[in-house]
């Protein structure tokens, strides 16, 4: 599903220039779950950015479900990246002034399908997320873990392939954490694709499969 190829991507900073991702080499296969570990600045959330097509690599090839996504357009990859993957973020990025139901139904809008049918679409996956009651909530008038779950139904309401999570319990206590952790490994077991980064050593061996990096560089790669 995934093939990543000699990926590179250097930023540069000040006088010098910080190297990213350094020949990063990976395939993973669909409804795969994997964690990326490794210390700060090792290149994790530039990984995620990668293949979340949020930001595109210096050279080496990206290709997800046979098709190389160095060969599209901007058009191209905004195609697939509403089509194909859900992100999931540390800060939750839901926006403030929409409860709970608009945030998760704001993808949809850009579809095309008719108000009512998106309704029900929302309802349906909060009501089976056990949100449904939280529906009406502002953001800031929900717990993170709440937060966190409507961002989860937010980044899957459109059935994406792949979900990528980038640190999602990073500001979470452990028990909100869990809940967020189980939630996302509930849509693994439906067939998603998933890549969660984390700090958390007991999180991130709960994958089936997990990465550690350094310095831009897979340093391993256990239950691949
Ligand atoms: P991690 O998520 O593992 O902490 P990152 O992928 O955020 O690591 O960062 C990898 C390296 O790239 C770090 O040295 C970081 O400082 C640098 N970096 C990341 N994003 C940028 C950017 N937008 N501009 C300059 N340097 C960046
Ligand atoms: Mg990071």
């Amino acid at each position: 599903m995934i093939r990543l190829v000699n990926l590179c991507k250097r930023y540069q900073l000040g006088e010098g220039v910080v190297t990213a991702l350094d020949n990063f080499n990976l395939q993973v296969e669909k409804g795969e779950y994997l964690s990326v570990m490794g210390p700060s600045g090792s290149g994790k959330s530039t990984l995620l950015n990668m293949l979340g097509l949020l930001d595109t690599v210096d050279s080496g090839e990206y290709w997800l479900n046979d098709l190389c996504m160095s060969t599209l357009s901007e058009e191209g990859l905004a195609a697939e990246r509403n089509r194909q993957i859900g992100f999931v973020f540390q800060a939750y990025h839901l926006i403030e002034r929409m409860n709970a139901r608009e945030n998760v139904e704001l993808p949809l809008i850009l579809t095309g399908i008719p108000s009512a049918q998106r309704q029900k679409k929302v309802d349906e996956l909060l009501d089976r997320l056990g949100l449904l009651d939280r529906a009406d909530h502002k953001p800031h008038q929900l717990s993170g873990g709440q937060r966190q779950r409507i961002a989860i139904a937010r980044a899957v309401i459109r059935r994406p392939s792949l979900l990528l999570a980038d640190e999602p319990t990073g500001n979470l206590d452990s028990h909100s954490g869990t809940a967020v952790i189980e939630l996302l490994e509930e849509l693994n077991a439906e067939g998603i694709t998933l890549l969660i980064v984390t700090h958390d050593p007991a999180i991130g061996e709960r994958a089936k499969r997990c990465l550690r990096m350094c310095d831009g560089r897979l340093v391993s790669d256990r239950g691949g």
